[in-house]
């Protein structure tokens, strides 16, 4: 069963450890981006009331201890534990369902599946180590200050990384003690429900991770009012963000959101070009550019510049598009049509535009990969910085090169976007390397690398990338309320602070 898919897959609403259908009969298909007439899963659709269901799940497991989930840090480590020894047991199935659900190459599913499962191995660690801090006061009083958690966790995610973005939020709040209702994005509810039922079978108790699949502006809208619910976890576009930011303003809760990138990848004159070149066209192009650290923006020395090119170019080339469950294939189609049609419309700007195309282009016209929603690794030279290809996130295969003369230049260029999420910075000068990530607006900033994120290491966006962090200890606060208890300490009658209110 473990490394078996029939498709299609029929996806439940799963609360308080029950697996449930629609009350309405809603439900809602998702086809296979490679041969769309193919229909991968059928999920129910949760309506209003479901998600209040699945929240009052939450509510009530987290308020009642369920099996001592809260209190008993031994049962989260050990969840935490045996759902990454599932994982790791089910990465060939889960391989083919990120074939089929998301169009993921296969070379790029698998390292999908065992990042996911590292993250739960990093997380159990914690759910042992949660310390507090004690401070004795001059005066003999106690200060205490418990870590504790926030309590019930609406987790929205969305689809380009769909166990990793998912296991980046539940394997932290779960080793803190949290309880979650989860919404999937409605492109990858099959695989995301696949990692539940694997926490449900690593023992989770009943209502500490609940799921309810639906359309966004219902479903995650639902989850976003209600208030039992202490915190949203999103990650998705910039302009949801946005309104889940608002959303959330009524009832006060915490959010943490994990957004959109227009990422650089700056190139110095004295980079190894070989080296840049491959980091480069892997940040680019790993799962088609719909990644939102992707370098999508080249910003490379003039001197080196055609050199550069050279090397980049037939990299770029060599890419070869094709069945996502085909070891061979690099780029698998995008996850849907619309996405594909933006894609192309970006490229046409370009085109119109004027800006050099120097790789791709279109979409496919051959069998069998005009079916799909495949789009060519597309390369255009000479971009202007403010137009639209250059500044926004376009969530292809897309890359624009921008030749630069001085440093800071290279950080203005750098900086001259409203997103800040990563940068990537190639110099075989540190003093400088150093230097220039000092003054990047971006979360994380690799030198000599791109597109690599252990998760010792943390995630998330400066500007309109996002607000939080994830990964890494920063992951576990944004899962924890600090407690103060004071212990009185003195035994005095009349403490010396009551006196600028009460005579001796
Ligand atoms: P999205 O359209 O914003 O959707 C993300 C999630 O939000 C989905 O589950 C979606 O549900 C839900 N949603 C949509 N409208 C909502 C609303 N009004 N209220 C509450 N929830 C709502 O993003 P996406 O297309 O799935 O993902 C791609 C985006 O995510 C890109 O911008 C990418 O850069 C960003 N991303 C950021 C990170 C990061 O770590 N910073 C990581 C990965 C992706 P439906 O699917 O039902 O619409």
């Amino acid at each position: 069963m473990a490394h078996e898919i029939r498709i299609p897959i029929a996806v439940p609403l799963f609360i308080a450890g029950e697996e449930g259908k629609s009350a309405a009969g809603r439900r809602f298909q998702r086809e296979n981006p490679t041969t769309p007439e193919q229909v991968v899963s059928i999920s129910e659709a949760a309506s209003p009331e479901e998600v209040a269901a699945a929240v009052a799940a939450a509510r009530e497991a987290f308020d009642r201890d369920v099996q001592g989930w809260v209190s008993n840090y031994k049962l989260r480590e050990q969840v935490l534990y045996r759902t990454a020894a599932l994982l790791r047991e089910h990465a060939p199935a889960l391989e083919t369902l990120l074939g089929l659900e998301v169009g993921m190459p296969r070379r790029q599913a698998r390292p999908h599946v065992l990042a996911a499962a590292e993250v739960f191995e990093f997380y159990a660690g914690y759910a042992s180590k949660l310390y507090g801090h004690a401070l004795v006061l001059p005066n003999g009083s106690l200060i205490t200050l418990l870590k504790e958690p926030v309590g019930v966790v609406g987790a929205i995610t969305p689809w380009n990384f769909p166990l990793t973005q998912a296991a980046r939020k539940l394997a932290p709040a779960l080793a803190v003690g949290c309880t979650l209702v989860v919404k999937p994005a409605s492109y990858t509810p099959a695989v995301t429900y696949h990692l539940l039922r694997l926490l449900h079978q690593a023992g989770a108790p009943p209502g500490v991770v609940n799921f309810v699949p639906g359309p966004g502006p219902v479903v995650g809208k639902a989850l976003v009012e209600d208030p039992r619910v202490d915190k949203i976890s999103f990650t998705g576009e910039t302009e949801t963000g946005r309104e889940i930011l608002a959303g959330a303003a009524r009832t006060l809760k915490r959010v943490s959101l994990e957004l959109g990138g227009k990422n650089p990848f700056l190139l110095f004159a004295d980079a190894p070009l070989e080296a840049a070149a491959r980091s480069l066209v892997f940040g680019a192009f790993r799962n088609s550019g719909q990644a939102c650290g992707a370098t999508s923006r080249l910003l490379v020395a003039e001197a080196v510049h055609d050199a550069f090119l050279e090397v980049m170019l037939p990299l770029v080339r060599a890419l070869r598009l094709g069945p996502p469950l085909d070891e061979a294939t690099d780029l698998g189609p995008l996850i849907s049509r619309a996405q594909q049609e933006k894609v192309l419309a970006y490229i046409a700007l370009g085109t119109e535009g004027g800006f050099r195309l120097l790789a791709g282009g279109r979409a496919p016209q051959e069998a069998p990969l005009r079916q799909g929603y495949f789009v060519e690794p597309t390369v255009f030279d000479g971009v202007d910085h403010a137009s639209r290809l250059a500044q926004e996130e376009i969530f292809g295969p897309v890359l624009t090169i921008h030749p630069f003369r001085e440093e800071e230049e290279a950080v203005a260029l750098a900086n001259g976007v409203t997103y800040g999420l990563t940068a990537s910075v190639w110099t075989a000068d540190m003093a400088r390397a150093q230097r220039v990530a000092r003054r990047l607006k971006a979360g994380t900033v690799w030198i000599n690398d791109a597109y690599t994120q252990p998760p010792e290491g943390i995630w998330g966006g400066y500007k309109q990338s996002g607000i939080g962090r994830e990964l890494g200890p920063y992951g576990i606060e944004d899962f924890v309320e600090v407690k103060q208890v004071y212990t009185d300490g003195t035994g005095l009658v009349q403490k010396p602070h009551y006196r600028q209110l009460l005579a001796e």
